[in-house]
């Protein structure tokens, strides 16, 4: 039987810190999440999962992955235990059919998952699988890809992109600040959602410097492009912990829905 259909959200994640400090980025996913009607499952696409071909998590039991370094030992100590759907992979697997998703049995939930869905889920009790992002496809069929899981959001499944609209870490500086360049894209970028303006932000590279600093390596960007894709025409749009930190990170979150 079909539910209401469930919003889709990006989340800005930045560090992984955020899982257990407490700050404002993480408190306003907590009430993201509070505004919600509890999911039946979760599909996160995360920045840090990139394989030959779009994967997706087919395990019973996704283990959870420390994938940074340096960091307290809390953080290793960590762990988040939800589930895993096979069901919902196959479900994902059937339902893009063309573009083609492959099952996963080795990797897990990463860290642009766990950290963000420990503050929004902490009792860890809605099943969680991943979707990889393919090194070799074009933006725009991520977008694409992201259109085809529409019927996901009709079945109980909260679909959240995990990244960075400016993520430059090279750039990046320990301290509460933001470069121009950083401010202007992500403005954009706002404007260009509020606008329904996608083929801009598909095609980002259009835009010239301050896009190709705040893109930079791209995989933090990329899970927007599946959150845009899943956007009905005129639904609801909102944006919340829309500040920059570090120079050259954007933590905005969206909402449509
Ligand atoms: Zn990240």
């Amino acid at each position: 039987m079909d539910t209401p259909q469930m919003p889709v959200l990006f989340i800005g994640h930045g560090s992984p810190m955020n899982a257990i400090e407490d700050n404002e980025f993480n408190h306003a996913w907590e009430a993201a999440a509070r505004q919600i009607a509890k999911p039946k499952a979760i599909l996160c696409i995360s920045a840090h999962w990139e394989t030959q071909g779009t994967q997706v998590t087919a395990m019973q039991a996704p283990r959870t992955i420390h994938d940074f370094y340096g960091f307290p030992r809390p953080l290793f100590e960590k762990q988040y235990p939800a589930a895993g759907s096979p069901a919902l992979a196959n479900r994902i697997i059937e339902l893009v059919g063309e573009l083609k998703v492959m099952p996963d049995q080795s990797w897990g939930l990463d860290h642009g998952t766990w950290s963000v869905l420990c503050r929004m889920y902490p009792q860890a009790d809605v099943p969680v699988v991943q979707l990889s992002l393919d090194r070799e496809s074009k933006n725009a069929r991520h977008y694409q890809l992201g259109r085809e899981l529409q019927p996901l959001r009709q079945e109980g499944v909260l679909i959240v992109g995990s990244g960075n609209i400016v993520h430059n870490l090279r750039m990046m500086v320990w301290e509460d600040t933001a470069f121009d360049w950083a401010v202007e894209y992500d403005e954009k970028v706002k404007q260009w959602i509020l606008d329904g303006e996608h083929e801009s932000i598909i095609h980002y590279e259009k835009y010239g410097k301050p896009a190709m600093l705040a893109v930079n390596s791209a995989e933090h960007y990329l899970p927007l492009l599946y959150i845009l894709g899943l956007k009905d025409k005129d639904e609801p749009i909102s944006f919340f912990a829309d500040k920059l930190w570090g120079g050259s990170l954007s933590m905005r979150c969206v909402r449509f829905g």
